[in-house]
């Protein structure tokens, strides 16, 4: 089977770990099956995203804490190590990898994904076998922190320059493949407005950034760090936008903002109706910027289908040729336009008390 071990997780050096596999569908089996059934063995997470979620990142929310909190729970039991279901809504045989984390005070276990295909096969030779034993071998480990940075570019705003609109998407991607889609394409998409609005000659009423966030991946020390230099250097902030869902196809906005922006804001969906981007709902909009929430920034999310986005996600299948040109430059152009309409006629802060 191919494994890839989970992000954070520790290897298991050249001893490998070998061990019976119980397999179960949910983090509270744990309890129910106790110490005596799970010490010493192999626990195999293996509920699978459900298929039924027209929005696929509900799925991955609903199944996500196998991975996350899956290997650290096991430990709890005295498990030896941790095999998860790969979350993808595709059947085939690439395992995907995304962060874990472990409890404090908790040893920490071995923790690695396999493809969907291979849970569906692991899942039935345990039918047939109780007794089956699993080896897995890996050779991660935790390197010290460095020093890195978020990049940012800026159109100096002509009125009010000292208040900023920005949008952005994160650098850093997991190390299977490039991180085309998450979030190589929201970086592009950040870059390619300002170049529009240069290139369309538009000088704008405020400042306005593009800002690629570092370490968005396993700690969300760029988004953090750059909601602090803002408040530290009296920077206010008008909306945040961010594009982390994939490039794929825009359908709006998710608008994490207080009622009367989300009024306004929705006022102008039909101006995005020919375009077929005209989906204005409130929602979460991307990890990057959720850190600015505390500085009443009105945050926003670019929308997009999201049918293939869990298909190659953190995955050897991330690459720059399943991204899409037009798709692409829609979303860009999407996150332009609603940046042109906010710097022409303002926004209202996001008050607190509202949220
Ligand atoms: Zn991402």
């Amino acid at each position: 089977m191919n494994i890839t071990a989970l992000g954070n997780a520790v290897g298991t050096g050249d001893e490998g770990v070998f061990a019976e596999v119980i397999e179960v569908k949910s983090l509270d089996t744990l309890a129910v099956l106790g110490k005596n059934k799970l010490s010493g063995k192999i626990i195999f997470f293996n509920r699978p995203m459900d298929q039924t979620q027209i929005q696929t990142g509900h799925a991955y929310g609903m199944a996500g804490d196998q991975r996350r909190s899956g290997p650290a729970e096991a430990a709890r039991y005295g498990a030896k190590g941790v095999v998860v279901r790969t979350l993808s809504t595709a059947f085939d045989d690439f395992p995907h990898t995304g962060s874990t984390v472990y409890t404090e005070g908790v040893k920490k276990i071995p923790a690695v994904a396999i493809s969907t295909n291979d849970a569906d096969r692991l899942s039935e030779m345990l039918k047939r076998n109780r007794n089956l034993k699993f080896y897995f071998e890996t050779h991660c480990q935790m390197l010290p922190e460095v020093l890195s940075y978020n990049v940012v570019g800026q159109l100096n705003g002509t009125e009010k320059p000292d208040e900023y609109i920005i949008l952005g998407g994160h650098l850093d991607s997991w190390d299977l493949a490039e991180g085309a889609h998450d979030d190589g394409t929201g970086v592009v998409q950040a870059i390619e407005a300002l170049r529009t609005f240069k290139a369309l000659g538009y000088r704008p009423k405020h400042s306005i950034r593009a800002v690629l966030f570092m370490n968005e991946e396993n700690g969300l020390a760029g988004g953090k760090e750059y909601a602090v230099l803002a408040s530290k250097n009296n920077e206010k902030h008008i909306a945040a936008i961010e594009s982390d869902g994939g490039g794929f196809t825009p359908r709006g906005f998710r608008l994490d903002v207080n009622d009367a922006a989300l009024k306004q804001i929705q006022r102008w969906s039909p101006l995005f109706q020919p375009y077929d981007i005209h989906k204005f709902e409130a929602g979460e909009s991307g990890s990057d910027v959720e850190p600015l929430k505390d500085q009443q920034v009105n945050l926003i999310g670019l929308s997009v289908d999201s049918q293939r986005y869990f298909d190659m996600h953190h995955s050897a299948l991330d690459v720059f040729e399943i991204v899409n040109r037009r798709e692409l430059l829609l979303g860009s152009a999407a996150m332009a336009s609603l940046i042109y309409l906010i710097d022409q006629y303002g926004l209202e802060s996001n008050t607190a008390g509202t949220r």
